[in-house]
């Protein structure tokens, strides 16, 4: 499957912002964007007026990073939101959320949502009791996301079971069972990236 082989931290950085690509060094002073906090290449440093399409353009960047998407799997993803009910905005932020890497990150089993989709690739887990290593499954209210049973002895998750985890109010989870609960979906309001998805529709409503 295609992905990014840029550099990670180069994206925080044309971005102006961490997208926490790279897990525990994103928490700590090795962070590229504490030394470097000017966009990457030559003119990096120079600062311009962005224009309207900038900006657009620059916020469906970063959600894009920030959820390690490619163009067409995020256009794609768009105009899925874009036919279900309510604000394609928000439907998109809550699909982007949904996604099982994303869901196993949240859960804190995966330092980044990186180590996550290579964790759910791998297929390490299980949702509702059967295996599955897509990283993009749309996961549902109620459905029961559980390390693989064969998984378990892993150093990975045998360090999880050791460490205390805070996760958002949509989702509980059980460190000793090695499994986590969407509880309902996320709205709006318990989505923390921070993403300016209006700024997304305008960019593809053009
Ligand atoms: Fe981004 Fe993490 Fe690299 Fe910092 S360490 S620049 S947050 S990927």
């Amino acid at each position: 499957m295609a992905r990014y082989t840029d550099a990670s931290c180069r994206l925080c950085r044309r971005e102006g912002q961490k997208l926490f690509l790279k897990g525990e060094r994103c928490y700590s002073t090795k962070c590229a964007l504490e030394k470097r906090n000017y966009a990457p290449g030559q003119h990096g440093q120079s600062r311009k007026k962005m224009s309207e399409y900038g900006l657009q353009l620059r916020e469906k960047q970063k959600a894009k990073r920030f959820y390690g998407l490619l163009e067409t799997q995020f256009r794609n993803l768009f105009d899925k939101a874009a036919k279900r009910k309510g604000m394609t905005g928000e439907n998109l932020l809550i699909m982007l959320e949904s996604r099982l890497d994303n869901v196993v990150f949240r859960m804190g089993f995966a330092s980044s949502r990186k180590e996550a989709r290579q964790l759910v690739n791998h297929g390490h887990f299980t949702v509702n009791g059967r295996k599955v290593d897509i990283p993009s499954f749309e996961v549902k209210a109620g459905d029961v996301i559980k390390v693989k049973e064969k998984s378990t002895s892993s150093p990975k998750f045998k360090e999880i079971k050791e460490m205390t985890i805070s996760v958002p109010s949509w989702i509980t989870v059980d460190v000793d069972k090695l499994e986590g609960k969407v509880v309902a979906l996320p709205k709006r309001e318990d989505i923390d990236t921070p993403i300016e998805e209006h700024l997304i529709v305008e960019l593809y409503s053009k």
